[in-house]
């Protein structure tokens, strides 16, 4: 199925020449119609992403890796959550310079969509089992809420599909130019101090929207957040859409409505648009503020593609006014902040819920898990009473239903598996991207090295007590899968000298970044701090003296940010 005519906007504007004029297209379709500026366009034009479904399922998944056509394989796949993997053993120096297809192994990685975080014991089962059937045991669950796989050969993708669409679950629009996984309050509906449970509205974008042709070729990625927990627990500040609970004096509790977020190379955090959305028109809001982006979207550089580039060109009144005079049934009401958080937004320990159970935070380390981990989480919750979970923005998991008696006996059998729920500070707030293991755009390793460095400074530091987690995001390269520019440590992934004129893997440190939910007053990005690099190795060494300065010079309550 092509989907090119139907992922234009149905009223264009005509054709501008490209040359000739004072004026350069940016390639908005609204504005300079549609022809497309680069390649990258062209193809989605020509034959959208959600197309090749049909082809894996009839043509690659019978003839084998070497049958897929090459649009295919590094564009249209990642409309199904596959991405080819980085082959073992090529080093972070070849990344630059090697051709896409010298980097890349016959295997994919394998995004399962989670919206909202949201799993039953049943999902959980058939993940684990997928896992260790076709993805020799591997399984980390990301900083979105999703759960990715590798090892995955194209030959059993639409195996894998029918299990995972047997129990509810996709890869649909996991990757690629759409709407991404859409981030969901990990304790909705679940939470004793809940302003609101967004699942039906979550459930209402979702099931409208997640697959529809309409908007299956935006510029670039397009990240959604919604929550009704007053921790601010869906990162939303770096997200393009976002929704934030929050209580109106005269029209009761609905949300708050953010735009423009993102980091990668050029961050910036989002914006309040300064509206209230009422529960029932958040699916519409969210269709509004989508559809601006196809539309009015910069579409000729992909590096500047993202909406947060249009929303600094047109600030946030003019993009309340385009929304609301072109694209809602009626304006918006002006609407008040979210007040800001005074608890974590990790839901790390034990908490209870609204309905008197109990639901547990855990982690795993840097959100390394297995599929025979998975396996095994889901008999320990069905042993226990429990029958969901939910997945985090902080690579953790939240594990609902437990009855009270049985608390203590779910947190010592799920340690057993590598998931505490009584974790050290570092382990807490320590997060990493795929990196070199498996990434073809990282030039270092991420998740090892983040791993040794909380092992240490669980050594070193034991017995010191922190005044907050002071929080450390290792990426493996400048695109901040894992939130450089947010954390209190942000840690960027590149090759500095060694000293005997070769190169070694290390880091560009930023420091001072944090999000409302992280135990922060005013939400910021952290700052580069120039020449500050640090080598893998040295890692540990680094954060323990830099710990050690702050508890020594740190003044009344002046935090880590
Ligand atoms: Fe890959 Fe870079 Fe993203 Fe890490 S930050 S997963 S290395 S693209």
């Amino acid at each position: 199925m092509h989907d090119s005519a139907s992922s234009a906007p149905t009223t264009l504007a005509p054709r501008r020449p490209l040359t000739g004029g004072s004026q350069r297209s940016n390639g908005q379709w609204k504005v300079d119609g549609t022809t497309p500026l680069n390649g990258n366009e062209a193809w989605k034009q020509e034959d959208g992403g959600l197309s090749v479904r049909e082809r894996i399922e009839s043509t690659y998944s019978r003839l084998g890796f070497d049958s897929i056509d090459p649009t295919d394989l590094h564009g249209r796949f990642r409309w199904w959550g596959l991405y080819t993997q980085r082959k073992p053993g090529i080093d972070g120096g070849k990344t630059a310079t090697l051709e896409p297809e010298e980097l890349e192994d016959k295997y994919f990685m394998l995004r399962v969509r989670i919206d909202g975080g949201q799993l039953s014991t049943e999902q959980l089962r058939v993940i684990g089992g997928i896992s260790t059937e076709f993805a020799r045991d591997s399984a980390d669950l990301t900083d979105r809420q999703n759960i990715q796989l590798h090892w995955i050969r194209v030959e059993d993708v639409p195996e894998i599909w029918r299990r995972l669409e047997g129990v509810g679950l996709g890869t649909t629009e996991a990757c690629g130019d759409v709407p991404r996984v859409v981030l969901g309050s990990p304790v909705a509906g679940i939470a004793a101090d809940e302003l609101i449970d967004p699942t039906p509205a979550i459930a209402a974008i979702t099931e409208r929207y997640i697959g529809d042709p309409e908007l299956a070729n935006l510029p670039r990625k397009f990240k959604t957040a919604l929550t009704g927990h007053p921790s601010q627990d869906v990162v939303h500040e770096i997200n393009d859409v976002a929704f934030v609970a929050v209580e109106h004096p005269e029209l009761g509790v609905g949300y708050d409505l953010w735009v423009g977020g993102g980091l990668s190379t050029a961050p910036r955090l989002a914006e309040r648009l300064g509206v209230f959305v009422e529960p029932d028109r958040v699916a519409e809001a969210w269709y509004g503020v989508t559809a601006i982006f196809r539309d009015y979207g910069y579409r000729r550089l992909r590096n500047k593609a993202r909406l947060k580039f249009l929303l600094a060109d047109w600030g946030t009144e003019k993009f309340r006014q385009v929304l609301e005079d072109e694209y809602l049934d009626a304006p918006l009401p002006d609407g008040p902040a979210a007040p800001t958080p005074t608890t974590p937004g990790d839901h790390i320990g034990v908490h209870r819920q609204k309905d008197g159970a109990f639901y547990i935070g855990v982690t795993p380390i840097v959100g390394r898990i297995s599929g025979s981990g998975l396996t095994r989480l889901a008999e320990i919750l069905e042993e226990n009473g429990s029958r969901r979970l939910r997945t985090t923005p902080h690579q953790k998991l939240v594990l609902l239903d437990i009855p009270e008696h049985r608390v203590e006996t779910v947190i010592a059998a799920v340690d057993e598996i590598g998931l505490s729920a009584r974790p050290s500070a570092f382990r807490r707030s320590t997060i990493a991207c795929t990196g070199l293991e498996y990434c073809k755009l990282a030039i270092v390793e991420t998740k090892a090295a983040a791993t040794r460095a909380v092992g240490e400074l669980e050594k070193r530091l034991a017995g010191i007590e922190l005044p907050a987690p002071i929080s450390l995001h290792v990426n493996g390269c400048p695109n901040s899968c894992a939130r450089i520019q947010t954390a209190d440590i942000g840690l960027k992934g590149q090759l500095l000298p060694d000293g005997n004129g070769g190169q070694t893997p290390g880091f560009q440190v930023h420091l001072g970044g944090g999000l409302a939910s992280s135990d922060r007053a005013e939400p910021g990005l952290g700052r580069t701090i120039r020449g500050l690099k640090v080598t893998t190795t040295d890692l540990p060494d680094y954060v323990e003296r830099l710990v050690h300065r702050f508890l020594k010079d740190r003044e009344n309550e002046e935090t880590f940010a």
